[in-house]
């Protein structure tokens, strides 16, 4: 389980391994919001316990084009793994069937990689589209795509603690674990320090 490491904003960033989250904490680059008392970590000096969440003590500016790039992963992620034609989900194909990109508008037609122009879809529906878009094929897609919040996709494929969502959630609202119909964390036992 990594620890959720936040921006001096409080902004969610990524899950780091807590051996790395122990190591900023000690050299004060990171301060401990909450922890995992079961766990302890010892150092030279310092004996801590584990830390599930913690705060980057200076604001890192994060390019923003880190955070877009559209990989399968995180695209299925944004998807629910659900073919956006079709809708079934990756565990309902069958046989050789995989899911796919699609750009919704055909690169062979000037569309590119961006996350509003691609979308998961099964690799029958990817076939039977080929080189056209949803409209000139007659398959109209499920929900439009857009660019999805960092987080919801960490979210997405690496599981958080309810605690962890929890301070997700401060930043972002509720609504962010919705997204990609994510669970609602159970009632919380904070073990909060902030
Ligand atoms: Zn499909």
């Amino acid at each position: 389980m990594g620890c959720l490491a936040l921006n001096a904003s409080f902004e969610p960033l990524t899950l780091v391994p807590a051996r790395r989250a122990v190591r900023l904490v000690l050299d004060r680059k990171a301060e401990i919001l909450e922890v995992d008392e079961r766990k302890r970590f010892r150092s030279e000096r310092d004996e801590l316990p584990c830390p599930t969440v913690i705060r980057l003590v200076r604001y890192v500016h994060v390019p923003r084009r880190f955070r877009r790039q559209v990989t399968n992963t995180f695209l299925f992620a944004r998807d629910d793994y659900c073919c956006q034609y079709c809708g079934r989900h990756r565990s309902e194909l069958k046989g050789r069937q995989f899911l796919t990109r699609d750009h919704i508008l055909p690169v062979s037609q000037g569309g590119g990689n961006r996350w509003a122009n691609v979308v998961t879809a099964c690799s029958p529906c990817n076939n039977r589209k080929g080189n056209r878009t949803p409209e000139e094929a007659g398959m109209p897609l499920r929900r439009t795509p857009g660019e999805p919040n960092h987080v919801h996709l960490v979210w997405a494929v690496r599981r958080v603690t309810p605690i962890q969502a929890k301070w997700i959630a401060m930043f972002y609202g509720e609504d962010a674990l919705a997204v990609l119909g994510a669970r609602t964390p159970a009632p919380l036992q904070s073990s909060s320090r902030a």
